[in-house]
């Protein structure tokens, strides 16, 4: 097939591809098992959890918008992940960045405290890192690129020339800017990694994963794998993840232009010390996201003049932005991430990923963006306007949960 541009791959893929009615849209198979044609002889699927038409529709059109040659449709983005890791047997080393997603480093770690592979952390955003590289001899490199929740960036051209160099493979964690904006295997990369949950459905209204490869050698590996631990998707979720994935181009369209606007509107606040977004000319590494990303996203993070009880204020004085964990949604959800998404983190490896108690994380919705700006601004106000009550001063967040993510 001649290459189809993105917005082509996303909205046509599995069109049409109904044999019996002819239906324009995927029909939904939820059948567990069928019926042989013939004696010894199976049809396309044989049992629900082997293979699935749904599954593969949408397996199909994340490869293709990946660059990859296989895709895998798991239950969950940590499914996804735990896929990943049958490929490393007790004795390889796994490398992975020292703020990558929580639920990551939490499965990552306790793998290893079990003796099922073994752990190195290092912080891959600093290229001087790589050189240890050598001394460690990786099975697998993990990468995670802009990080969650301050927008670090890791140069994948760079890690994954040092991992070449070394034997390693590279995988890399692509969900916060879905394959609208960013494919790490046009840069070498060997295996990415999603949790659709986020920008691939962009409704929050589904929990899965998907894994892409860029052989066909190591598809067929993971995807044995993926049936023989049974951790496949279930067919109405990709049907559910399909139909979102059709908006994808559009919808990051408009989830960056809204996070720029918000992001040049936090940068002149005077409530507001710093603010994190790769677009912004002030990001340290706006370069670099040039070059390696077709866009900058929707997630921008910022720190809050003052202390946690402004934090808090503020956070449950906006109106049009819902206090929450999670990301990618069409809805703007804003966290605080030391006592929500990474409450479960101690608070020196907090800090040493810079979650402070004034950081606050925005996932941009595709709201017009003047009435968040306008959210935003009356919150703001309110914290000059009404000194802090007495009930105020001494309001404690309680964190949601304290399990990790
Ligand atoms: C949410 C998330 C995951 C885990 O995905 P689930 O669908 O919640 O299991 C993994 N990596 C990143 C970067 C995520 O944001």
């Amino acid at each position: 097939m001649s290459q189809r541009n993105k917005s082509t791959i996303a909205v046509r893929h599995g069109i049409e591809a109904d044999k019996a009615h002819g239906a324009v849209v995927p029909p939904l198979y939820l059948s567990t098992t069928y019926s042989f044609a013939d004696f010894d002889t199976k049809r396309d699927y044989d049992y629900g959890r082997s293979g699935n038409f749904n599954r593969d529709v949408l397996a199909e059109a994340l490869a293709e918008l990946e660059g990859g040659q296989r895709g895998i449709i798991t239950a969950t983005g940590m499914a996804a992940v735990h896929l990943v890791t049958q490929l490393l047997n007790h004795d390889d080393t796994l490398v992975i960045p020292h703020d990558c997603y929580g639920g990551s480093y939490r499965l990552f770690t306790s793998l290893a405290k079990r003796g099922l592979l073994k752990v190195e952390v290092l912080d891959l955003t600093d290229s001087a890192s790589l050189e240890k590289l050598g001394a460690i001899k990786p099975k697998l490199v993990w990468i995670e690129t802009p990080s969650n929740p301050i927008l670090r960036l890791t140069d994948i051209e760079a890690v994954v020339k040092a991992a070449k160099s070394v034997g390693a493979l590279v995988a890399a964690d692509n969900t916060f800017l879905s394959p609208a904006l960013q494919n790490p295997i046009l840069f070498g990369v060997d295996i990415v990694v999603h949790s659709t949950t986020k920008y691939i459905n962009g409704h929050s209204d589904v929990v899965g994963g998907a894994v892409i490869t860029k052989t066909a050698e190591l598809g067929e590996e993971l995807a044995w794998w993926a049936n023989n631990i049974g951790i496949t998707g279930a067919p109405f979720d990709s049907y559910l993840t399909l139909r979102g994935l059709r908006t994808l181009k559009v919808r990051l369209r408009q989830h960056q232009e809204n996070a720029l606007q918000i992001a040049q509107y936090l940068e002149q606040s005077p409530f507001v010390s710093q603010v994190y977004y790769p677009g912004l000319e002030s990001h340290p590494q706006h370069e670099l996201a040039k070059k390696q990303q077709f866009g900058f996203g929707g997630m921008v993070s910022f720190d809050i003049k003052g202390d946690l009880t402004t934090s808090a204020k503020f956070l449950t004085s906006l109106a049009q932005f819902s206090l929450a964990e999670s990301l990618g949604g069409v809805e703007s959800l804003i966290c605080h991430p030391a006592t929500m998404t990474h409450a479960g983190m101690d608070a020196q490896a907090r800090l040493e990923a810079g979650v402070g108690d004034t950081l606050i994380r925005i996932s941009v919705g595709i709201e017009d963006v003047q009435d968040l700006i306008a959210d935003l601004e009356q919150a703001f106000t309110q914290l000059n306007e009404q000194p802090a009550s007495d009930e105020a001063k001494g309001f404690k967040l309680t964190p949601a949960h304290t399990a990790l993510w």
